[in-house]
């Protein structure tokens, strides 16, 4: 195994000079933790679901997503599955290992500040492939399903690589990312690899299976793994690749008219069935995009372009029509790209996290989840100590630069599954799904340290320490508030305690 993957990693057409770059970069995307003990268990022949239980069951949201992709419509049976148990039991063993590794990975290169790349539109158009590719595969009778959604995933990770290592690759090159092709004869063109070989490269340094590799390396050229064992699934994942460009590129109707192609002369995929893969991967991608912390802006952009793929595959002729069709598909593109700007509406003018609104949607939408599901959901309210006092010591404008550091150290201690949004003034709110008390306290008491330790800079001489006060309520299995009013009002209640009793502290709700 060893032997094949050291020729594997060889033998990709990367250049010594290009493999020397990337080697040297520090920062090259690498598997979390998490992944690194799965990959493991994969690799060993006496694992068992005990094993995997036991490594999942180490990373909390990771557990928590696991179930709820249990309990999800993809996979729900009759009853509620309510432990990890039960949710490897559905899935078995290799299903368990991808998706906690999809997750894991997800998770890790999900950067929240804009370089390059936006890392929210790589993920959202990679969950649409891999939809797209695990439905393709059911469709051509492959029967692991996991494998086909691992693939079509992390196709385009070699674009990561690129980013790491060479920053400047991508800067200025924003509007390559929505259209794909481009990219890669960009790539081609200036960077003597594509994200593709590299990609492939990258897979086969983490040891990962050689079928992943050889499908990753082939989803922009998948003529050349015509003679290999794993043809099949190289072409689902290079149709994938055409399908993700109909959802997320500025022209649909080429992509679309690509991927019916291309599914035809590899899989023998006709366009009935292909609108039936575009029915299925919209509906699977709604309800998982959540599980990935991928926010797929309006969805209703989806649901429309779907309607229209079913018309132009099934009710009319896909050639006559595209011509008469490829405006309003290319408006719909433009409304896309209105909806991103949407997304500044949830956003904070001064700090840039979530604003008030937003917060409103999450937390509505987090209770509800909580309360039916049965898992934990932590509320934080958090205000600064004094601020008054900033303001009338070192101006206005010096307030507004504390606010702007205190938003970025809440993002900074919070995970990526948590929410944290203003409140407004000087008040923050920080929400963590999954999270029982205990866990929640560790969050809150990691803020209070890094508050207290933050000299937020005043002057070139000066600086000033603002601490913090806490409320916090949680939301558990045994107990229940009654809305999200009921919820906020606790933990403001807890908040007053703590600015009664002293401030520079955390005082938990004792109300349910
Ligand atoms: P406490 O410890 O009791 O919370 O005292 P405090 O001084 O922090 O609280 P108070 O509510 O008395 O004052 C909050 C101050 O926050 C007053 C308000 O002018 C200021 N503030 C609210 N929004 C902003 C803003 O956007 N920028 C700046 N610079 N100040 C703001
Ligand atoms: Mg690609
Ligand atoms: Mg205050």
């Amino acid at each position: 195994m060893c032997n094949i993957l050291n020729d594997l990693e060889n033998s990709f057409l990367i250049d010594d000079a290009l493999k020397a770059k990337l080697l040297k970069c520090p920062d090259l995307p690498s598997p979390p933790g998490v992944a690194i003990r799965i990959l493991e268990i994969c690799n060993d022949p006496r694992a068992d679901l005990a094993k995997i239980a036991e490594v999942v069951s180490l990373d909390p949201a990771l557990t928590t997503k696991v179930l709820r992709i249990a309990n999800s419509t993809c996979y729900a049976g009759q009853r509620k599955v309510e432990n990890l148990r039960q949710a490897i039991v559905i899935f078995g063993l290799n299903g368990t290992l991808t998706l906690a590794l999809s997750f894991s990975l997800v998770q890790a290169h999900a950067k929240r500040d804009r370089t390059g790349i936006d890392y929210n539109a790589f993920w959202r158009r990679s969950l649409a492939a891999a939809s797209a590719c695990r439905q393709l595969g059911k469709r051509v009778g492959l029967t692991n399903m996991e494998d086909l959604f691992l693939a079509g995933l992390l196709q385009d990770i070699g674009m990561l690589v690129f980013e790491q290592a060479m920053p400047e690759t991508y800067i200025g090159h924003n509007i390559l990312q929505s259209d794909h092709r481009a990219l890669h004869t960009y790539e081609q063109a200036t960077l003597e690899a594509d994200h593709a070989t590299v990609g492939a490269w990258l897979l086969a340094r983490w040891n990962l299976p050689e079928r992943w590799v050889t499908a990753v390396a082939a989803s922009h050229n998948p003529e050349a793994a015509l003679d290999t064992e794993h043809q099949t699934l190289a072409h689902c994942v290079a149709v994938s690749s055409d399908l993700a460009d109909f959802w997320w590129s500025e022209n649909p109707e080429a992509a679309l008219a690509r991927a019916a192609g291309r599914a035809e002369k590899w899989l023998h995929i006709e366009r009935e069935t292909l609108a039936e893969v575009i029915e299925a991967v919209t509906q699977e991608v709604e309800q998982t995009a959540g599980l990935f912390e991928i926010n797929l802006g309006d969805t209703s952009l989806m649901l429309s372009l779907m309607a229209q793929a079913k018309e132009l595959l099934i009710e009319r002729s896909l050639h006559s029509q595209l011509q008469a069709e490829s405006l309003s598909l290319t408006k719909l593109a433009l409304e896309s790209r209105t909806r991103d700007l949407e997304e500044q509406t949830r956003r904070d003018g001064l700090t840039g996290i979530y604003n008030r609104t937003h917060l409103d949607a999450v937390l509505d939408e987090e209770l509800h989840a909580a309360v039916t599901q049965g898992w934990p959901l932590a509320l934080a309210l958090i205000d600064l100590d004094h601020f008054k006092v900033v303001n009338d010591t070192y101006g206005h404008l010096a307030g507004d630069e504390v606010l702007r550091l205190a938003a970025q150290l809440l993002a900074r201690c919070s995970r990526n599954s948590d929410t944290a949004a203003r409140f407004g003034g000087e008040e923050f709110v920080l929400i963590m799904p999954g999270t029982d008390l205990q866990g929640a306290q560790v969050v809150c008491n990691r803020l209070l340290t890094a508050f207290r330790e933050t000299q937020h800079k005043i002057s070139d001489e000066k600086a000033t320490v603002v601490t913090i006060s806490i409320g916090l309520a949680v939301q558990c299995e045994a107990t229940g508030f009654s809305d999200t009013e009921a919820f906020i009002q606790a933990a403001d209640k807890a908040l007053y305690a703590a600015k009664s009793g002293g401030r520079n502290r955390i005082i938990v709700s004792d109300e349910q």
